[in-house]
């Protein structure tokens, strides 16, 4: 539905201090919104977001195949990144640099149409490609040489992304909550105070506000829902437009002071992508070590599922981990098999360093577009969600676009991100939303005994 004008003191209210709420908050804020609330029942504030609260580092690219708008907007992100850092740099404000050290090598399918992109905007030489001795001699001379082929492959690998790498996701989140602090936003952190409990007004046709879990009501002109994979189960108008769904994650603690401590330190190895379309024996990613000695591989091959009925009788997957109330840090045995073949066969070296697994869960749209736009019906309310494993990158910019959304401004992205939903005969960019029996489902997948690759190799 298309929105009422609001004024820049309009009381705005996002729930969700996340990748989408923060971003918006901030763009909100940097547009002249006086009245912007932003709420969570994280209590980012203390836990600055912390990995063992949730928040792991993200992979940065440019590189994204063939969908040259979003190499563009990505280009875009990596230079508000760069001047981001630049800022903390300077002493003005808080944390140390977000942007962990470039590159990222891949290894793919949509390699070649990167390539073929990145040469129509000039940005070739930012690419380097395994076998291609000019690119490596550029490469090497660069200080990447150590990224060309970091796995010692005899062939098929890969292309170096010398614009890509990571960020520290923990920092970046502080970065930005500390940024809305600081220009005016209300934050509503942790707890009760900061749980969305239920909407006011007419949840199917004018929304007013919400209630947070506290019994506090919180009135609102514009009330914009940005709660990650909670999103679906909050407006259950996403139906047919997104799913939640998790990957696996892996963690290999290194030895301090050991060969391995070095051979996996950010100036010695990329962070990585391998066949992401591939849930067979790819769909797999991963970083460097980090400063306490982690080293994490993702597997996003199959995008499980944890349907659970709601209360209006429809079943929804919903965010399932070790924090929930109904807990878990085991791998869909699917995971966990495709995660130890690769190490097996790529890193074997990281074996007996398996540390302890866990669940990550993402908010998929249909077709791997996000969804920034109004809740068709319902007067006053948005959403901004379906970040489907590939929102993180655009933290400093993407709120931006949901202002241009609010205020009505021509933008040249956005009818990517308007709502939309699956039709019938339309088949899902991901294979996602196949219902209750999909076999993607965590109740019909095998689970590992334990929570650590390194116990599972016998259950496997
Ligand atoms: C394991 C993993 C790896 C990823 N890797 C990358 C990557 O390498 N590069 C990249 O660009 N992107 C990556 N992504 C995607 C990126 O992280 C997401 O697109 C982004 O985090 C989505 O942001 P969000 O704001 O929608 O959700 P989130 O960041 O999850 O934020 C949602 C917020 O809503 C809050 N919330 C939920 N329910 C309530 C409630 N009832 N009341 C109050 N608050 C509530 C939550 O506490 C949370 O803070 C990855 C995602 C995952 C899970």
């Amino acid at each position: 539905m298309s929105p009422d004008p609001i004024s820049k003191a309009s009381p705005i209210v996002i729930v969700g201090a996340g990748v989408f709420g923060l971003s918006t908050a901030i763009h909100l804020a940097k547009r002249g919104y006086t009245n912007v609330k932003l709420l969570d029942k994280q209590p980012y504030h203390d836990s600055k977001y912390s990995y063992d609260k949730g928040y792991i580092n993200k992979i940065i690219r440019a590189a994204y195949g063939s969908q040259v708008e979003y190499q563009e907007l990505a280009t875009d992100a990596i230079a508000s990144w760069e001047s981001w850092n630049e800022e903390i740099k300077s002493g003005k404000t808080l944390p140390p640099a977000l942007l962990g050290s470039p590159p990222k090598t891949d290894c793919s399918s949509t390699t070649r149409d990167t390539i073929a992109n990145m040469t129509k905007v000039g940005l070739r030489e930012t690419q380097v490609v395994w076998n291609n001795p000019d690119d490596v001699d550029r490469a090497t001379k660069q200080g990447f040489g150590f990224a060309v082929n970091p796995f010692n492959r005899k062939n098929n690998f890969g292309v170096l992304d010398t614009q890509g790498g990571f960020v520290y996701a923990d920092r970046a989140c502080c970065f930005a909550l500390h940024q809305a602090k600081a220009l005016g936003v209300n934050l509503i952190l942790g707890g009760m105070k900061g749980t969305f409990s239920n909407f006011l007004g007419e949840a199917n046709s004018h929304i007013t506000g919400v209630r947070t879990a506290d019994g506090v009501s919180h009135c609102a002109e514009l009330m914009i829902m940005a709660c990650g994979g909670w999103t679906p189960t909050l407006v259950p108008q996403l139906d047919n437009v997104c799913e939640t769904t998790a990957g696996g994650v892996c963690i290999f603690q290194l030895p301090p002071d050991s060969t391995l401590w070095d051979r996996f330190a950010p100036e010695n190895f990329p962070t990585w992508t391998y066949d992401m379309r591939n849930g067979e024996s790819g769909g797999l990613y991963g970083f460097a070590r980090d400063s306490h000695g982690a080293v994490k591989i993702g597997y996003r091959g199959t995008k499980f599922t944890n349907p659970q009925t709601q209360a209006d009788g429809t079943a929804r997957s919903i965010p399932i981990t070790r924090w929930t109330q109904q807990s878990t840090r085991q791998l869909p045995l699917t995971a966990a098999r495709v995660i130890k073949n690769f190490v097996q066969d790529f890193l074997p070296e990281l074996i007996p360093c398996a540390t302890k697994t866990r669940l990550c869960w993402y908010t998929d749209s249909f077709d791997n577009n996000f969804v920034l736009d109004f809740v068709p019906g319902v007067r006053g309310l948005m959403v901004a969600t379906g970040g489907s494993g590939h929102g993180f990158k655009f933290l400093p910019t993407l709120g931006a676009h949901i202002v241009d959304r609010i205020e009505g401004n021509q933008n040249p992205y956005l009818h990517f991100w308007d709502w939309r939903s699956l039709r019938s005969g339309m088949k899902p960019y991901n294979n996602i939303m196949e219902g209750v029996d999909s076999e993607r489902s965590l109740h019909r997948q095998g689970l590992t005994k334990h929570d650590s690759l390194k116990e599972l190799r016998s259950s496997l």
